[in-house]
Order: structure tokens, then sequence, then C-alpha cells
């Protein structure tokens, strides 16, 4: 069921209303339903002690929205200096933040290291030599190439640019330790959009015996395993959403099994931004043309600069149109990009549509303003935020020309190379 019923509910009654006080378009996310989500995962996780989720900020950076992770008690996941930033402005330090990079440069190591810090996760073997100063705390990010691990495959990240290879791994955290450090942590992410909640159990299996393993060779003790992000959402109406509850039940045996054994339990982190948003956000956009040629087209005032993911991956969003239902016709929902592929649905069955009618585009909570640009000078549109209490709150401006154009207001430079 894409977009909670619960926030279609909230949504509908006010959206015209909403629509006419702020413009179209726009994207709305809902409190009432993040909280609902975060906290119930809080709730699932509570027979681990330390679980913690650290919200993956690149799929809605918004301070407003972050608050809310706060609030829920979450720390956040950062992979650059801006996200950094945006964190530590709320207050976030330390332990609060985890900063997963890549390709990591002596900027973002700086930027990791300054105000208080955060849990570095390092990328790379060669990345232990070029930290400027070795934390307490360290966390590798692990590769694990063609999976090891018991009965399941659970892909074969081989060609992933990401994470510490297999057969590197013990000497990471070997020369980690020569360098000073002294307490770890191992995190892996290994899906994507992933609905089968057993993936996330292996990935479990899997780190928790690399910590045993890591453990006895170099004799060091683990902090917590980071399992990533990558829990799915049903974009589709025919999908069934991620088992989170089972998925939970069978980590958390898994802990006790471990704990059993050791005498101690690392704690659990992941760092889902799509689970935890995807489904509270919606870009709401109007329809201002209708074009016959081919095919019938709906031309809509929002376009791939406020969501890319359609264009970009070829992803399905589901859309409504509020007040209309039925299955009428088979149209393309295209923007007003010079791109064939700023169209937010391809040959969908839809109700029929009319000028000036409103268009709900769903799941836009993670990843879509986020990964919105400029190109074809199209300006990114506001976020709003509907209230628990039922109050809407304007989060961030529309982008002007003026944005668009402030790279271009600067200083004159002329080199000439001499000859
Ligand atoms: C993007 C990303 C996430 C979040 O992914 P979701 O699909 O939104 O859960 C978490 N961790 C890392 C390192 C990422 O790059």
């Amino acid at each position: 069921m894409p977009m909670s019923a619960d926030f279609e509910q909230r949504l509908n009654p006010l959206l015209q209303g909403i629509a006419d006080h702020y413009g179209t378009p726009f994207h709305i996310y809902d409190e009432q339903g993040i909280r609902d989500t975060g906290e119930h995962l809080n709730r699932v996780f509570s027979g681990i002690e330390g679980f913690r989720e650290y919200y993956a900020v690149k799929a809605l950076p918004n301070p407003r929205i972050l608050q809310i992770m706060q609030s829920l008690g979450f720390g956040f996941d950062c992979s650059s200096v801006a996200e950094l930033r945006l964190c530590r402005d709320l207050g976030a330090r330390g332990e609060e933040i985890m900063f997963t990079s890549n390709n990591t440069s002596q900027t973002d190591f700086e930027g990791a290291a300054a105000e208080g810090g955060c849990v570095l996760n390092l990328d790379d073997i060669s990345l232990v030599d070029k930290v400027p100063e070795m934390p307490e705390l360290i966390c590798f990010r692990y590769n694990p190439g063609e999976r090891r691990t018991g009965n399941s495959i659970i892909g074969t990240p081989v060609e992933a640019k990401y994470g510490v290879a297999h057969d590197q791994l013990l000497d990471a955290y070997r020369r980690a330790k020569a360098r000073g450090a002294k307490r770890f942590g191992l995190h892996t992410m290994l899906a994507s959009n992933e609905l089968n909640y057993t993936y996330m159990v292996e990935t479990a299996r899997m780190l928790l015996e690399r910590v045993e393993w890591i453990s006895q060779e170099l004799d060091i003790r683990f902090d917590f395993i980071n399992i990533g992000g990558g829990l799915g959402i049903p974009y589709r109406p025919e999908e069934t959403a991620l088992d989170i509850d089972a998925m939970a039940r069978e980590i958390t045996e898994l802990f006790q099994v471990f704990g059993q054994k050791h005498g101690y339990t690392p704690k659990l982190y992941v760092e889902s931004g799509r689970y935890i948003t995807g489904p509270h956000g919606v870009l709401v956009t109007r329809a201002i043309n209708r074009k016959e040629i081919y095919r019938t087209y709906v031309g809509v005032d929002a376009c791939m600069s406020a969501l890319m993911r359609p264009g970009m991956y070829g992803a399905y969003h589901h859309i409504t149109v509020p007040g209309h239902s039925g299955s009428d016709e088979v149209v393309d929902v295209a923007g007003s990009l010079c791109e064939n592929n700023d169209k937010f649905a391809i040959q969908r069955t839809l109700p029929k549509v009319s000028d000036g009618d409103l268009l709900c585009i769903h799941d836009t909570g993670a990843h879509g303003h986020a990964m919105g640009f400029n190109y074809n000078g199209k300006a990114r549109p506001k976020e709003l935020l509907l209230r628990s209490d039922g109050s809407v709150e304007l989060i961030r401006r529309e982008e002007t020309l003026e944005d668009l154009f402030a790279t271009l207001d600067y200083e004159a430079d002329l080199y000439t190379p001499a000859d």
C-alpha cells in the first residue's frame, strides 16, 4: 500500500485549502506518520540493549524533519560535510552522528573531527593511515564480496565501490588498533529498497559472525554492529510491506544467542532513510495541460527537478487524483523539462484528469526533494509539514531564479598563464 492510509485520510480533506494557501507544487510530509513508524521501530527492537536508528540524512535533509528524528531518540547517518553541518546545527554531537563517507577527502576528515566529532566509519583500509587523528572509537564499512554467510545468498557486492574487502578486514582493525583505536564498530550496507526482511536478518547474522572472528583474532571487543539502511517500502499497490516485526524478532534472537555464548552483546544500529520517511511524503502538483498526440499527456506544474526517481531509475510512484476515482484512461504524466524522461508516470491508468486537478505523487518522503536538481533552470519546490496537531508549516521555501543565479555573482578572477 503506497502512502500510508492514515496520511491519505488526514491530508485529503485539507488538500485543496493547502494548495490554495501555498500554491503548487509542493512536497508535504506527515509528522504523525513519521512518528508512528519511528516509535514502532523503537518498540520492536526494544529487546536489544542500545538499539538505535541513525536516520540517513540524505533521504530528507530538512532540519524540521531531523528534529522529529531527534525527538524519537534517533541519531544521524551523514555522508557529507553539509549533512554534518545540518545535524550539528541541531545540536547533535559525538556518538549521535555516524559519518559514512566514501572516496573520503581530507576536508571530509576535518569536517568529521570538528565540533565534537562523530563516529567515523571508514570505507577503506588505506584510510587508516590518512585519518589525521585516529579516534578512540572507529568503525569500518565491510564489503563481503561474494556472500560468505551460512545459508542465504543476499547479493554479490563485488562491483560495489563501497567498503573494505573481506581479506582486508582483519588487517584494517589491526592497523586501527595499532594507531590507537580502543573501541570498535562494524558496518555494512548490502540492501536497497529490500522488502524481504530475511536479507536484514542474514546481514545481522553475518556481522555477528565477523565480530566473533575479529574479536578472537585481535583480542578486541565490539561496541556495535550497524546493518545499514535499505529497508524497503511498497511503492506499488500490489506489494506487501516489509515485515519489520519478524525482522526484529529474528535479529533479537541472534543477539540472545550471541550474548549467551560471549557474555555480552554489541549494540545494534540501523541507518534507514526510506523506511522512516518515504511513505510519509507526497508531491502535490496541479494538472495544467492536456495533450493528445500519439499518446495522451497530462502536463503538471512539477517536473523531475522535484522528484528524480522515475526519470533516473524508472522507479514507480503511485499517483492518485483526490476526489476522483475510476480507471478511465491511460496517460503519461509529464513535467516541462526538455528531457523525454521527465515523466512521473508512463502509460498509467488514472481517473480522467482535467486542467486544475490536483495530483498526489506518492512516497516522496525519502530521496525525493533531496535528489532534485536544477538542469534546464528548473527550481525545486517548497516543502510543507502536516503537523500532528493538524496545522501546516512551510519548512522550506521554493527556489527562486536568484537562487539559481547566485553562483554567477562573484569577484572577477582572470588568470593569464605566462608563455
Ligand atoms: C543511502 C544510505 C542509507 C539509507 O538508505 P535507505 O534506502 O534510505 O534506507 C543508509 N546508509 C548509507 C551508507 C547510505 O548510503
